[in-house]
């Protein structure tokens, strides 16, 4: 839910606003001057701070013009989530590092549909006492004011599950779902492309793993994906999709959907690994993992559980588990796709054995969220170790990524050439 203004005044103040940015730009023009940023119609959160002790802390953003603004806590582990429309987040380097109060730190990016995200991360439960804009006064600009006062556990799961119900309220009755039971097979004619999405991992509030060098995985593997698109599309034989071409969060629940939404023949979700500390340097090279209740191993389940940490890295709240029923529909939907996925992951590992270096077990499986598309088969590729002077080398290469690249589109050719020679005529 958004407060603050009123919709329609802020429309208008906007609205007014860009009139005379537009006229002050032409002018401007005319007199061979380029427009100062200060017409720039797109509101600035320019930066933000800490103040307060450990029972009452405030934390304002400062900003260029008014937003709306939504707030909510999220527990498990204890969070204060900021969303704001239509605003760019430009805060001076290293903001959010040092926590003050209750605020042990906060982090911040782009979250889909959001906007933009400040995720306030506190040490015990607190309750939003005030939430408000300042508007500019004094020769002040415009400021966000978000003040948390200490409070218990209890008081805390109550205030946010009367937030839940407030919210669920609010959102629209005919909101589109997923269908629940998994669509019948698609049969395609042979001349049909084949619809492929590419998953870049993480992205916007979630970096994903990070290198001691500052390289983070959400980078990595969107250039990655970039180019493996290009490789496909290149082909004449694949429609493919991204679920992210920027730098975005969306939720693993988001992106499984989007696959099904698009009816995907294959989803291939790329991520980069990262080993910190004295393993850093010895652990290398690319694995292929597939999905399983059962993991493997430790090291694939531990995998599994630190990319599903992502949406609540992102601030996401995830849903209540789906009913059994429909539980064992997806189950023997799955069956299939499980036995595709497998194949795909397989072929996928072969293809770029050779190509960069690969881990000596990798294949591999464990529960990964982002595969639990029950009619779509599913993989996910990790690149390589960021946290590996080797293996980053690798992955800020663009040799290296064209080459990979080529690898596992040559792997998703050899994987519906099989398809198709196991059909019966
Ligand atoms: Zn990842």
């Amino acid at each position: 839910m958004f407060v603050g203004a009123p919709d329609g005044r802020l429309t208008t103040c906007r609205s007014i606003t860009f009139s005379i940015a537009v006229l002050a730009g032409v002018l401007l023009l005319f007199a061979g001057m380029g427009a100062p940023d200060a017409f720039a119609s797109e509101p600035v959160a320019k930066d933000a701070r800490l103040g307060g002790d450990a029972n009452r802390t405030r934390f304002v953003t400062v900003l260029s013009k008014n937003v709306k603004f939504g707030i909510r806590t999220l527990a498990n582990p204890y969070r204060v989530i900021i969303d704001m429309s239509d605003v760019k987040l430009n805060f001076p380097a290293g903001r959010g590092k040092k926590g003050r109060g209750l605020v042990t730190g906060y982090r911040y990016g782009r979250v889909e549909p959001y906007g933009v995200r400040i995720i306030l991360d506190v040490k015990s439960p607190v309750l939003v006492d005030k939430a408000s804009i300042w508007p500019a006064s004094n020769g002040q600009p415009p400021r966000l004011v978000v003040e948390l006062v200490k409070t218990d556990r209890r008081t805390f799961m109550s205030k946010q599950a009367a937030q839940r119900k407030k919210r669920a309220a609010a959102r629209p009755k005919n909101r589109s779902k997923a269908p629940a039971i998994p669509t019948p097979t698609r049969r395609k004619s042979a001349s049909a492309k084949r619809v492929i999405v590419i998953d870049p991992g993480h992205g916007g509030i979630d970096p994903g793993a990070v290198a001691k060098s500052g390289l983070k995985e959400k980078e990595v593997v969107l250039a990655f994906s970039k180019t493996l698109k290009k490789k496909l599309e290149d082909s004449g034989r694949y429609k493919v999709l991204l679920t992210r071409s920027q730098d975005s969060y969306i939720s693993l629940r988001k992106r499984v959907e989007f696959g099904r939404q698009k009816g995907a023949d294959l989803f291939i979700s790329v991520h980069a690994d990262a080993i910190p500390g004295r393993n850093a340097k010895k652990v290398t090279g690319a694995g292929v993992y597939t999905l399983s209740e059962d993991a493997s191993d430790e090291e694939a389940k531990a995998l599994a559980a630190k990319e599903n940490r992502s949406d609540i890295i992102a601030g996401i709240e995830l849903p209540p588990e789906s009913n059994d029923v429909t539980n064992i529909l997806i189950d023997l939907a799955q069956r299939e796709t499980k036995n595709l996925s497998i194949s795909f992951a397989d072929t996928l590992l072969s293809g770029i054995s050779g190509k960069t270096t690969v881990r000596k077990k990798a294949r591999r499986f464990a529960g990964f969220v982002v595969l639990k598309a029950p009619d779509v088969p599913s993989v996910l590729l990790e690149l390589g170790f960021i946290t590996n002077p080797s293996d980053a080398r690798r992955l800020t290469s663009s040799a290296w990524r064209a080459k990979v690249a080529t690898a596992v589109a040559n792997a998703v050719d050899t994987y519906f050439a099989r398809q198709m020679a196991r059909k019966p005529f």
